[in-house]
């Protein structure tokens, strides 16, 4: 399972993260995931509650936001948001465009002590 995987680098990242500020309790961790990125959100929260995570994550709780990618139509110069791979162009229905982003999976916050 991709999240499965997912999660375990996300598991590593954080407490390396930890270990490199000293802290011993992350308490919540905030993930933006872009919208057109193949990741199932809840199938990523039920992976990171249920595997198994170092002292330091064990009261962590995980925040997803989808963020989505950035459009220019390449019709009529509009900017707008995709939330999925089909979304066109809310002015002209234009599907030609320059995308920005939208594939990434940042871990945005971090609440520890
Ligand atoms: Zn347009």
């Amino acid at each position: 399972m991709h999240e499965l995987s997912l999660c375990r680098s996300l598991i590593a990242t954080l407490e390396r993260e930890a270990d490199a500020r000293g802290l011993t309790h992350i308490l919540g961790v905030e993930l933006g995931i872009g919208c057109l990125c193949c990741v199932e959100p809840e199938a990523l929260r039920f992976a990171f509650e249920t595997v198994a995570k170092p002292a330091c994550l064990e009261a962590c709780a995980l925040t997803i936001r989808r963020q989505p990618a950035r459009a220019r139509c390449l019709a009529c110069g509009r900017h707008y948001e995709v939330y999925r791979w089909l979304d066109a162009c809310p002015a002209c229905a234009g599907e030609a465009r320059d995308l920005a982003g939208g594939d990434e999976l940042i871990i945005e916050q971090m609440e520890a002590r």
